[in-house]
């Protein structure tokens, strides 16, 4: 349990630049799961991270703590083809996929599914879909937002026991858009900065990127 917070164990999250929070992103694997790198600076104003010397009383990750572990195949034990490849993590309500090291949010479940899907018959693929659909609509499920608050938030409450997200490995680069004078655009994965530029500039006469590396 975290003894009351001094000055020196927490970041001052009022004027946090972006540098400590990007790090700790970076340490566990997290950039790749947000779409957009303002999306986790604005996490510094989440007002409750200011004082998290109540929160070591609350009910808060019960089942990781009486349950030994996050556990995050349990939700799929009759599914033998999701396990496979997602993992849901109840305390962060947060669902990873494997294959593609990507958080998947609720809107993207039935697109993800048929992608993993693809090769099977269309008869069993409709029943295993509806299966798989079931499965995860049962599981509570955050923004990233929300997501990387209760892992910024378990972090601090059991300093020890967070590791890097096997399902995303470590990301050794971000990237930058430079397809337009005015857009500056940092993105943690490949997949993402492509399709913001085939989405954002498709008239754009200099199409790239910048491989901004982790230093
Ligand atoms: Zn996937
Ligand atoms: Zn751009």
């Amino acid at each position: 349990m975290a003894s009351p917070s001094t000055s020196n164990d927490l970041y001052d999250l009022n004027d946090l630049n972006e540098f400590p929070l990007s790090k700790e992103l970076k340490e566990l694997g997290l950039l790749s799961i947000f779409k957009e790198f303002k999306e986790f600076q604005e996490l510094s104003f989440y007002p409750i991270l200011k004082d998290l010397t109540n929160l070591a009383s609350l009910p808060l990750f019960k089942s990781y703590r009486e349950g030994g572990g996050f556990k995050e195949k349990e939700p799929f034990k009759e599914s033998a083809k999701l396990s496979s490849f997602l993992s849901y993590y109840k305390e962060f309500q947060l669902i990873l996929c494997l294959e593609c090291s990507l958080a998947i949010k609720p809107a993207n479940y039935k697109g993800h599914l048929e992608k993993h899907f693809r090769g099977i018959g269309s008869k069993e693929k409709k029943g295993l879909i509806e299966k798989s659909l079931s499965i995860l609509k049962g599981l509570e499920v955050s923004s990233l937002k929300g997501s990387y608050f209760l892992i910024l938030l378990f972090s601090k409450l059991f300093p020890f026991s967070l590791y890097p997200f096997k399902e995303l490995g470590l990301k050794k680069e971000s990237y930058q858009c430079s397809s337009s004078q005015e857009c500056s655009l940092i993105l943690g994965n490949l997949y993402s900065i492509k399709r913001h530029i085939r989405e954002e500039h498709p008239q754009a006469l200099n199409i790239g990127y910048r491989v901004i590396p982790y230093f």
